[in-house]
């Protein structure tokens, strides 16, 4: 068979597998078996499919219709212009993220007087904080998760990037890894943290439910667990007018504003939407006192 028969062959199997974006999915999946881009792809359709191509292309197919993610069995995944190795030790980087780092960047674009501390918290990926290590002229960065599995993806990621000497590593749980200085020790701490009301799981797509995961998503009986305890652990750990950025579930601005808003030790907070129009990071200063 040539190749543009394949991928149609292929497009309608996963359209009848309830998969998004059958087409697009075919396209990638056979461009991984031949070792080819998309473009190369396009320029061969009129090619023969060898067998052992065409076996190597029915294992994903097959993985991709029992709802393994795109991304996975790609490998990768595109985030800020940095491409990031991902495998089902990590949450699969989204775009909507991209909103934090912006927001990271308009802060760090401030004049500091000496490099800004910056700590990412639950790295996965590494995503974030490999953004930032990347357009930011100087930086001391410290990323940290609770998975050490995800650790070792994210320092992959780092070194692939070119980052791997400007971000130190930890694992640990939250902001326990750290000692509470007087005076505070970070300008920034930003953190997507896994915000999904636990009993909302079993309502997410099958790629995300039984693939990513799960200590990257459960936000405990509420969502807002990691919200309360940063909320509380955070403040000791900036410096004055020190800023704590977090992104939010879809619904939670106000609620996470008003815990932050109650635990009285920062000023804002600032909602900023995403490009769907939905609240998706909260901003706020630590106030002074
Ligand atoms: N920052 C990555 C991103 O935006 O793509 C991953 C975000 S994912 C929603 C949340 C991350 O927090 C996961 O990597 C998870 O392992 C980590 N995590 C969960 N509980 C944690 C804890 N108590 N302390 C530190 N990290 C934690
Ligand atoms: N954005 C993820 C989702 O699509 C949730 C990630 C998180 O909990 N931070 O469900």
């Amino acid at each position: 068979m040539m190749l543009f028969e394949v991928l149609k062959g292929s497009a309608h199997d996963l359209k009848d597998h309830r998969v998004e974006n059958p087409r697009l999915n075919a396209e990638l999946l056979l461009a991984k078996c031949l070792g080819f881009s998309r473009e190369t792809l396009y320029a061969n359709l009129r090619r023969e499919m060898q067998a052992e191509e065409k076996e190597a292309l029915d294992e994903l197919l097959r993985r991709r219709m029992a709802g393994e993610p795109l991304q996975y069995l790609l490998g990768h995944q595109e985030f800020w212009s940095v491409d990031l190795k991902v495998d089902p030790r990590v949450l699969i980087p989204r775009p909507e993220t991209e909103v934090l780092v912006e927001e990271a960047l308009s802060i760090l674009s401030i004049p500091y007087c000496r490099v800004p501390r910056v700590l990412d918290i639950g790295t996965g990926s590494g995503a974030i904080v490999i953004a930032l290590a990347k357009d930011v002229g100087e930086i001391f960065a410290v990323a940290t998760d609770i998975s050490h599995e995800a650790l070792q993806v994210a320092k992959e990621n780092a070194q692939e990037a070119g980052v791997g000497q400007r971000i130190r590593f930890v694992r640990g749980d939250l902001l326990h890894p750290f000692r509470p200085l007087t005076g505070g020790v970070f300008d920034l701490i930003l953190s997507n943290p896994p915000y999904v009301c636990r009993s909302d799981i079993e309502e997410l797509t099958r790629e995300v439910k039984d693939h990513e995961p799960r200590v990257a998503l459960d936000g405990g009986e509420d969502g807002l667990d990691f919200y309360r305890q940063m909320s509380r652990q955070a403040p000791s750990y900036l410096r004055e007018d020190g800023w704590l950025l977090v992104e939010i579930g879809q619904g939670q601005g106000a609620k996470i504003s008003a815990l932050l808003e109650q635990s009285g030790c920062f000023s804002g907070p600032e909602l900023v939407r995403d490009l769907s129009g939905i609240e998706r990071v909260i901003k706020v200063q630590k106030a002074e006192g």
